[in-house]
């Protein structure tokens, strides 16, 4: 930030040019004084750096690096194949939205240099997509590992925090700034960033029982000028501070771009639409095609959706204008236990690579059995929140093991069947083990922390099986990691070892079941015997 006395920024005779937080301060300093400390001057959020190389001109130049995209829909398909579990008809439409989108966008670029006046006048339905599919089964999931990909920033949002006018909730413009926030600023790379909106079904005038009827359909409008084309200014006019620094930024010509366009970036939204199927389904079955109404339970899948249509929509709650601009329409299907089951064992973003990964952390390694795992789908989806689900049962099944196991000897953890069944008596079973340090187990790790010790500090420790087996039942009886009570035991060992090193040359120590009783006594021990040592000329007697 510039301080007040750039001479660029300032004429001879004007007064200095206060900082926008001079300025927040003085306001500040007012409000007190007149209000007391009820009323105050805050910063508001959502005003993003913009950063200051990225004028008009040089964004044209530049070009954006992220933004040379050379991807096939197959290739998209392909990395969404590895973390995302069914919906395939999704990843498909998704995967040639994504594409189709971002080579107009580079396609317009590479005009805009060769023939400006025909980039001026190309036409391009912009393909914003909607996503139909119940809470868990991968909407925001798909979305999130597309951007990822691609490499452009991404936001998400849920419809129902918004209002019309951004008074009572946040103003849709809002998601605008966030991209530009994510992007670190960068406007031209905000401007190919992804929206992602949920639960936009709410935002339907239909079954309102939010009173959002009305605004409702404001919010649609306002949505539907951000998917069309629109610019936002970057700084949020509702925002004093924020316009204030808009306002110094012009003064001393450091200004970036003022407004974001929103005609690259891709919206996607999504809901659940529940009774959308029923919609369909009476539709299909007044024209009689066989969707009867006897089987208006079934959640909608891709077979129904094919039948989806704009007036569906519209009939759901939609204005005609703005499901118009969601050209892109797809299903994410409900997800069955078989599906859970794929996920856990074959998703590279699975939960179960979370808890072995958490489990490792203390040593401990978690197996997972599959019978087990088949239980657990069953059990998450009974929750009836996808996949979700899953990390429900897990937490409530695992919680106890995980707040308790931790530090014991315990170094191995099977989640079987009767895991699932008895887990009161599996964790007496754990809790018993964990209490029993074998002097193998000891012996190890001792030997581990030892080497370590040496490793940092140049000075050796020698155990003996006595001291292993008195640091085994202080572990026990503490409930502590052998590995913690080590470093317990011997915190700040090192300065008085390295003085003796230096003392007498000696790197070696031996280490008894006398030292682990009193360790601070033996080390002030052997620090003064070293100086008298050192004194006589004597070696060391390497007693201790
Ligand atoms: P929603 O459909 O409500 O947007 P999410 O995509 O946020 O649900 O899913 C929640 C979590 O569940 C994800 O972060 C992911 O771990 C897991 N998940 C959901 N669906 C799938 C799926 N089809 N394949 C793999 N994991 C999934």
């Amino acid at each position: 930030m510039l301080n007040s006395h750039d001479p660029m920024s300032e004429k001879e005779n004007d007064p200095p040019v206060p900082t926008p937080d001079e300025i927040s301060q003085k306001l500040s300093d007012f409000l007190k004084e007149n209000f007391g400390g009820a009323v105050d001057f805050t910063a508001m959020p959502g005003a993003p750096e913009v950063k200051e190389s990225h004028t008009e001109e040089d964004q044209q130049e530049e070009g954006p690096d992220a933004l040379d995209f050379n991807y096939r829909p197959r290739d998209i398909k392909d990395y969404l194949d590895r973390f995302v579990i069914r919906q395939d008809e999704a990843k498909k439409a998704l995967s040639i939205a994504v594409c189709d989108h971002y080579n107009h966008a580079k396609y317009l670029r590479r005009l805009r240099e060769e023939d400006p006046d025909h980039a001026a006048s190309v036409e391009f339905a912009k393909q914003n997509v909607i996503v139909v599919g119940p809470t868990g089964v991968g909407k925001t999931y798909l979305v999130k590992h597309i951007a990822d990909l691609i490499g452009v920033p991404f936001v998400k949002a849920d419809a129902t925090k918004f209002s019309e006018t951004g008074y009572v909730g946040g103003d849709v413009d809002d998601l605008v700034r966030e991209l530009v926030q994510r992007a670190e600023g960068d406007v031209n790379l905000a401007e190919h960033g992804i929206i992602y909106i949920d639960e936009i079904d709410k935002l339907a005038s239909q079954g309102n029982s939010m009173g959002r009827d009305v605004s409702g359909r404001g919010v649609q409008t306002a949505l539907l000028k951000l998917m069309e084309e629109t610019e936002v200014p970057v700084r949020n006019p509702m925002d004093i501070q924020s316009q204030m620094q808009a306002a110094f930024d012009l003064k001393s010509g450091k200004a970036g771009p003022r407004t974001v366009n929103t005609r690259h970036i891709l919206f996607i939204v999504s809901g659940a639409f529940s009774g959308l199927e029923k919609i369909v389904r009476k539709r299909l079955s007044a024209n009689s095609i066989g969707f009867g109404a006897k089987t208006a339970d079934i959640p909608m899948d891709n077979e129904l959706f094919r039948h989806v249509g704009t007036q569906d929509f519209i009939d759901y709650g939609f204005e005609a204008e703005f499901i118009g601009r969601l050209p892109i329409r797809v299903v994410c299907e409900h997800l069955e236990a078989g599906d859970l089951l794929e996920i856990m064992l074959n998703s590279e973003g699975s939960l179960l690579r979370q808890y072995e990964q958490e489990f490792a952390e203390y040593g401990i390694k978690a197996n997972f059995d599959k019978e087990a795992l088949k239980i657990i789908a069953d059990r998450a989806v009974e929750e009836k929140t996808g996949a979700r689900g899953l990390l429900t049962v897990c937490e409530r099944v695992l919680r106890d093991f995980k707040f308790e196991l931790p530090g014991t000897a315990v170094r191995e953890l099977n989640v079987d069947v009767e895991f699932l069944e008895n887990p009161t008596a599996i964790l007496e079973h754990y809790r018993k083990l964990g209490s029993q340090i074998t002097a193998e187990q000891a012996g190890e790790e001792v030997a581990l922390f030892a080497a370590e010790f040496e490793r940092q500090h140049g000075v050796a420790l020698v155990f003996d099986a006595a001291a292993v087996a008195a640091i085994g039942e202080k572990s026990s009886e503490k409930r502590t990691s052998i590995l913690q009570t080590c470093t317990l035991l011997f915190k700040d060992f090192q300065f008085g070892l390295k003085l003796i090193q230096k003392n007498t040359g000696r790197r070696e120590f031996n280490i008894t079941a006398q030292t682990i009783e009193d360790p601070d006594a033996f080390l002030s021990d052997i620090v003064v015997r070293s100086y008298r040592d050192a004194e006589v000329g004597e070696p060391d007697d390497q007693s201790g």
